[in-house]
């Protein structure tokens, strides 16, 4: 029993999200989240969406609202989406909340106190006819590591290298096409070479981690730069210095405020829990862990950035210096990072049409049948191609005809013939060998749960329904009309297999969980789901919707005795077969032009795409 953090990747706010998205960090932070609670665990689930930054300002402009008009229509549509996943946040929250920016700043202080924050005199550009500063996304030129022509100020799309507007060849204004000044501004650094010892340490002390990650993690350690944390832009947190709070030109940067937010999160979970102290359980105990769900163009973030924050904070860099008022912070216990999904062969991308959106995907399909697509066929280890015929495939062989076969046929014989779950007579040594395998797969499935393998977690569990399967036909139950004592038997095994095998696949799908649940006569919240509720900014800004949930009721991970005489109804399909047309359908959909009205810029192109 210990305190487990489960930090999630923060959705940027300025669009809707796609499966790509919610594969790579949403269910299987869920999974894991639920799993680790029916062991028994205390968990804490955050996340919010992630609301600052330039690219929200420029699509705002573009569509003539505020930034923060933007981001609420946004946050709403994503919260909407990761509850329609049925993803257990304990708080899903965002980062334009007055809490999170007291704690931003907070640590801001922290750091900028113990000597971890430098200012520097850089070259920004203005626009010359009005004077005001342009960020680094409305300029535009040649790349000049590639070549390629329309690079953007802070990045080239073309070949992927991190710029500085003052280097593109050409530059030009994305606004009027000008060509923009370059002046002397000033901005505040975070002096990341100050941690390189004391990240290289801790990431020798990491065990269990995805080779790829670690490796990945300690090579960015060779090059660590002071990096840029503050930015010329109206949209975010201000600075919390002398001279600097009151300034409305200068904010601080997205990603710096954004890593944070597991931190605020916690403590704003905290304070609407009664209990503004309660989530120091999860930050500062040592026998605590921490876990934080990402993709992998995101582990710089996760493996150096944020953990040099904290360890700033808590004054253990090259420069020392004391912990701020909110002690000693715990680094992660491990960075979890999966790899991309494709659509069909192909990048997801917003603008190019390659793409499935939650809401979309939601509208049409099952939640529990894309949870079961990612957790057997996602990208955990590699990356993973996402076809309509895979996915077909996988909801209509497995899900259908091997789960849900299970559970329809063996409640609706023992339903039929005995109109209550039977008792058990003589148990034989096949009966006793299904009860067994059942068993033992709480050891490991759990582990391997436990350990970031789900997808060997799911088809170790779906080898258990396999065994059921075979079992059934190999006793052949329907054909005992003679026997009912043995017909009773049999049925009784089965079903108690069906009860573990239920109790084993909720992390992965707790909505038909809760239906074989109930299917088997059983009563109350077997998987708790989230609800969206509108609450009051805490620090009197405006209202919002958050994610949140009691989690506590569920079932544990253990075999419980099914009861003898429990009556049943005839079930009803669990799982929904789809006709193999829905693949030419979906295909129909991909194709560009069909989908001509997103609303998609390139000015405001996903970060995620
Ligand atoms: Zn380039």
């Amino acid at each position: 029993m210990s305190h487990v953090l489960a930090a999630v990747a923060w959705p940027y706010a300025n669009g809707p999200r796609h499966i790509g998205h919610v594969s790579g960090f949403g269910v299987p932070s869920d999974v894991f989240s639920r799993y680790m609670r029916m062991a028994g665990h205390d968990v804490l689930m955050v996340s919010g969406t992630d609301e600052h930054g330039t690219p929200i300002q420029v699509q705002a402009d573009k569509e003539g609202v505020t930034p923060r008009e933007l981001a609420d229509r946004y946050n709403r549509v994503i919260v909407e989406d990761l509850h329609g996943l049925g993803l257990s946040y304990d708080l899903f929250t965002r980062t334009t909340t007055g809490n999170h920016y007291a704690v931003v700043q907070e640590l801001f202080e922290g750091l900028h106190r113990n000597g971890y924050i430098v200012p520097k005199v850089t070259m920004g550009a203005i626009s010359p006819s009005t004077g005001r500063t342009l960020p680094d996304r409305y300029i535009e030129g040649t790349c000049p590591i590639c070549g390629y022509d329309s690079a953007r100020g802070d990045q080239c799309d073309n070949c992927g290298n991190q710029l500085d507007p003052v280097d593109l060849i050409n530059p030009r204004s994305k606004i009027n096409g000008e060509t923009p000044q370059f002046v002397e501004t000033e901005h505040f650094f975070l002096d990341l070479p100050a941690f390189a010892q004391a990240l290289g340490k801790w990431l020798d002390s990491r065990e269990g981690w995805r080779p790829n990650v670690l490796r990945f993690s300690k090579n960015l350690l060779d090059d660590l730069q002071p990096r840029a944390i503050t930015r010329d832009l109206e949209w975010g947190v201000p600075i919390p210095l002398e001279g600097w709070r009151d300034r409305s030109d200068k904010r601080i940067y997205v990603w710096f405020d954004a890593v944070i937010g597991y931190l605020s999160a916690s403590i704003e979970w905290a304070r609407r829990s009664g209990d503004p102290e309660a989530w120091r359980k999860w930050w500062s105990d040592d026998a605590a862990r921490g876990y934080y769900f990402m993709g992998k163009d995101n582990i710089v973030f996760h493996s150096v950035i944020w953990p040099a924050l904290l360890l700033g904070y808590s004054g253990e860099g090259d420069h020392g210096g004391e912990p701020g008022e909110l002690g000693r912070l715990n680094l992660p216990t491990e960075v979890v990072s999966s790899e991309f999904l494709t659509m069909e062969g192909r990048k997801f991308s917003s603008s190019r049409q390659v793409v499935i959106y939650v809401r979309d995907f939601l509208a049409r399909y099952d939640a529990d049948a894309l949870r079961y697509f990612i957790a057997v066929a996602g990208p955990e280890s590699q990356d993973t191609d996402f076809t309509w015929a895979e996915f077909l495939r996988r909801n209509n062989d497995e899900l259908v005809a091997g789960w849900g076969n299970l559970v329809n046929r063996s409640v609706s014989m023992a339903a039929k013939n005995f109109g209550a779950i039977p008792p058990a007579g003589e148990l034989t040594a096949e009966d006793r060998a299904l009860l067994e395998t059942a068993r033992a797969a709480y050891g490991s499935v759990g582990g391997l749960i436990e350990r970031h393998r789900q997808k060997q977690a799911i088809t170790e569990a779906m080898r258990v329904v396999g065994e059921a399967n075979k079992y059934l036909s190999d006793q052949a139950p329907w054909k005992m009309k003679d026997d009912l004592d043995r017909m009773g038997t049999v049925l009784h095994v089965a079903l108690q297999a069906v009860s573990d095998c239920n109790t084993l696949l909720t992390p992965f799908l707790p909505h038909s969980a809760q239906k074989v649940h109930e299917l088997l006569g059983g009563e109350g919240v077997h998987a708790p789901m989230p609800s969206i509720v509108q609450v009051e900014d805490l620090d009197g800004g405006p209202s919002y919707p958050i994610l949140t949930g009691d989690y506590s009721t569920g079932s544990r991970w253990e075999s419980v005795p099914i009861e003898s005489g429990r009556p049943l109804a005839p079930p009803k399909p669990v799982f929904r077969k789809l006709d193999p047309s829905i693949v030419e359908e979906e295909l129909a959909r991909l194709d560009p032009g069909s989908r001509g009205h997103l609303r998609v810029s390139h000015v405001a192109a996903d970060p995620g795409d």
